[in-house]
C-alpha cells in the first residue's frame, strides 16, 4: 500500500552560497531518501526554503550595505539553481518571506499565547551604547560556557551545538564595534518550554529507531531540564508580532523558521490545486515525517518544534510529531567544521563550474558523516572518482554495453544455457537492490551504497573471468549468455544506484533501451528482454587528473 512520507529539510540562511557540508548534512540524504520512496510508489512531498530572516542575514546585509530582502533574494535564486544542477528534487523550495508563512507563524503564535504556552516577561539584554542598539543573537559574541569555544554567538555555539542565551556568554562583545555591551531590561515573549520537559522526555525515550547520537543528545538536555526561551527580538526584519503594542519587535527566526515545514506543505498543496492535500501529511497518524538536518539543528527539531506542535495540537486537530530526525554529524575541511561564516568550505556553485554532479553525490554519500565527523579531501575525491566510479561501476557498464552494442546488432542478446554462477550473480544483484532499499529506508545511506558497489565489483570480476571478447569468436552462445547476465546485473544496479547517481543512472536507463524516468519503472529489477534494442552507449564518468588536487586545495579558504 502506498504510504505518505513528508520529507522536511533544514532551511538554509539566505546569507551565502551553499557548501558541501550543508549538502552532505541535509540535502543529499533527503534527496536520496525521497527518490527511493518515490520509486517505491509512495506519496512523497519534500519541502524546505530559504530562511530570509534572522541576524545571520541582517549581519551580512549590513556588511554589504544592502537591504536584507535583496541579499536574501540573491541567494534564494542561487539555491534554486544549485538544487537543479545537483539534482536535489524538492516538491517545493519556498522562502520564509511569503504571506502564507507569516500567516501560519502568527496563527501558531496566537494559539500558543491563548493557551499560555507563550507569555510576556522582562529580561536583561546586551545593549551597545556606542551603536545605540540591542544586540540580538549574532550581534553579540563571546566564549561558550559549555565548551570554551571563543567564537560562540548569542544564539548558539557552533562548536558544541548547544543553544545559548546572550547572558550565558563569557566575555561578551558587540559584533559590530567590539565593545563590551551593557545590560538593559526589556520585555519579550517567552515559549514555556519548561512545561513540556516531561512530555518530551517520554516521547523521545520511546523513539527506538532514532540515531543514538540524536536521542542521547536530546535526552541529555531534557535531563538537565529545559529553560523557557525568548521568541521575540529587537529587530525590524522578520515576521510581525500579532499583538498590539509590540510593533517595534519581531518573532524570532528560530521560533518561526521551523513553522516553515507546515507553511511550505500548505503552499505546495495550494500550488497543486488541492489546497487541503497537506492535511494527509500532517494530520493522518499513518503519515511519517523525516527531518533531515545537521547536528547543530538538533535542538530545534527534537525539542522546540515538537513542543510547539504539542501545544498547537491541544485543540481538535492533532499534528504529527517528527517520526525521525536523522541528523548528520559535521563535514570537516582540514579538520575544522565547514562553515559559511569561516569561509572554509567547498562551494557548490564553484564545484559545479568545473565538475559533474554525480561524482560529488557519490563522494559525499560514501563519506557521509552519519555517525562521526567526516573530512572532505580533494585527494580522496579524485581517487574515489577514478577507482570506484570510473574503474569499477563505469567500466562495468561501459565495456558490457559497448561490446554488446557492437557485436549483437545493438540489441540484448538471447541467453542459452545458464550456469549456476550466472544465476548466483543475478541473485546477488537482486539482493543488493533489496538491501540498498532497506538501508535507505532506515537512513543508512553509506551502507545502502556499499551494498550496490560490492556487486559492481563482483560483476567486473565475472566479466573478466568469462572474457566475452574471447568467447565471441569461440562460443557465441556462451558469449550471449554472459552478456545477458551482465546486462541483468547492470539493470538492477542502475535502480539501486539511481537515488545516489540520478543523472548517470537516467542516462544508463536510456542506453538499456528504456524510456521515461528510472523512478517510474519502480524499485525492482527488470531483466532486459532478448531482442530489446539498446541505444549507443557513451562513458558515464570521466577520469580526473590527479594534478587538480593541488589546484583545488589552494582554492580552499578563499
Ligand atoms: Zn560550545
Ligand atoms: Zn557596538
Amino acid at each position: 500500500m502506498s504510504e505518505k512520507i513528508l520529507v522536511c529539510v533544514a532551511w538554509p540562511y539566505a546569507n551565502g552560497s551553499l557548501h558541501t557540508g550543508q549538502i552532505v548534512g541535509a540535502y543529499l540524504p533527503a534527496d536520496i531518501f525521497a527518490r527511493y520512496q518515490r520509486a517505491l510508489g509512495n506519496q512523497v512531498i519534500m519541502v524546505s526554503g530559504s530562511d530570509q530572516h534572522g541576524t545571520p542575514v541582517t549581519v551580512r546585509a549590513e556588511a554589504e550595505g544592502l537591504p536584507p530582502e535583496n541579499l536574501a533574494g540573491r541567494f534564494h535564486a542561487e539555491f534554486l539553481e544549485s538544487w537543479q544542477r545537483l539534482g536535489i528534487t524538492f516538491d517545493l523550495f519556498t522562502t520564509t518571506g511569503t504571506e502564507n508563512h507569516a500567516r501560519t507563524a502568527q496563527d501558531i503564535f496566537l494559539r500558543l499565547l491563548e493557551r499560555d504556552h507563550i507569555y510576556p516577561a522582562s529580561m536583561s539584554l546586551p545593549y551597545c551604547a556606542k551603536d545605540d542598539r540591542f544586540l540580538p543573537d549574532r550581534y553579540v559574541e563571546g566564549t561558550c560556557p559549555a565548551c570554551g569555544y571563543d567564537n560562540a554567538r548569542g544564539d548558539q555555539c557552533d562548536n558544541c551545538g548547544r543553544t545559548l542565551n546572550a547572558p550565558d556568554l563569557l566575555d561578551p562583545r558587540c559584533k559590530i564595534c567590539g565593545s563590551t555591551p551593557e545590560w538593559r531590561e526589556e520585555e519579550h515573549f517567552f515559549l514555556r518550554l519548561s512545561a513540556f520537559n516531561e512530555r518530551l522526555k517520554q516521547w523521545v525515550s520511546s523513539q527506538k529507531h532514532w540515531r543514538k547520537a540524536v536521542a542521547n543528545w536530546t535526552l541529555g538536555i531534557l535531563n538537565e531540564g529545559l529553560q523557557d526561551r525568548a521568541i521575540t527580538r529587537d529587530i525590524d526584519w522578520g515576521i510581525a508580532i500579532p499583538v498590539e503594542g509590540w510593533e517595534s519587535k519581531r518573532i524570532y527566526v528560530w521560533f518561526e523558521a521551523v513553522i516553515g515545514y507546515l507553511s511550505a506543505s500548505r503552499e505546495w498543496a495550494e500550488r497543486a490545486g488541492e489546497p487541503e492535500a497537506w492535511r494527509e501529511f500532517w494530520l493522518d497518524p499513518s503519515a511519517r515525517s523525516y527531518y533531515f538536518i545537521g547536528k547543530d539543528n538538533i535542538p530545534f527539531h527534537t525539542l522546540i518544534w515538537p513542543a510547539m506542535l504539542m501545544g498547537y495540537s491541544e485543540g481538535e486537530e492533532k499534528y504529527n510529531l517528527p517520526y525521525d530526525v536523522p541528523a548528520n554529524q559535521y563535514q570537516t575541511v582540514r579538520g575544522s567544521k565547514a562553515s559559511t561564516s569561516q569561509r572554509l568550505a567547498v562551494w557548490v556553485p564553484d564545484y559545479l563550474s568545473r565538475y559533474d554532479p554525480d561524482p560529488l553525490r557519490y563522494y559525499l554519500s560514501v563519506n557521509m558523516p552519519e555517525t562521526s565527523d567526516a573530512d572532505f579531501s580533494w585527494g580522496d575525491f579524485v581517487r574515489r572518482n577514478n577507482d570506484e566510479l570510473v574503474a569499477t561501476w563505469g567500466n562495468l557498464v561501459n565495456r558490457v554495453l559497448t561490446f554488446t552494442y557492437r557485436n549483437f546488432e545493438g540489441s540484448v542478446p538471447a541467453p542459452a544455457a545458464v550456469t549456476a554462477a550466472d544465476s548466483a550473480l543475478l541473485a546477488k544483484a537482486e539482493g543488493a537492490l533489496a538491501a540498498t532499499g532497506e538501508n535507505i529506508g532506515l537512513c543508512r545511506f553509506r551502507a545502502g551504497l556499499e551494498s550496490a558497489m560490492a556487486v559492481a565489483r563482483e560483476a567486473n570480476r565475472y566479466v573478466e573471468e568469462n572474457a566475452p571478447w574471447s568467447l565471441v569468436k569461440e562460443d557465441r552462445e556462451r558469449c550471449a549468455t554472459v552478456l545477458h547476465t551482465a546486462l541483468g546485473v547492470i539493470a538492477a544496479l542502475k535502480t539501486a544506484l539511481y537515488p545516489y547517481l540520478p543523472f548517470t543512472c537516467q542516462q544508463l536507463h536510456g542506453f538499456l533501451g528504456n524510456e521515461g524516468p528510472v523512478e517510474a519503472a519502480g524499485w525492482r529489477s527488470v531483466i532486459p528482454q532478448p531482442g530489446q534494442p539498446l541505444a549507443e552507449p557513451k562513458p558515464l564518468f570521466r577520469k580526473l587528473d590527479p594534478a587538480i588536487v593541488e589546484e583545488e586545495e589552494a582554492r580552499l579558504g578563499q
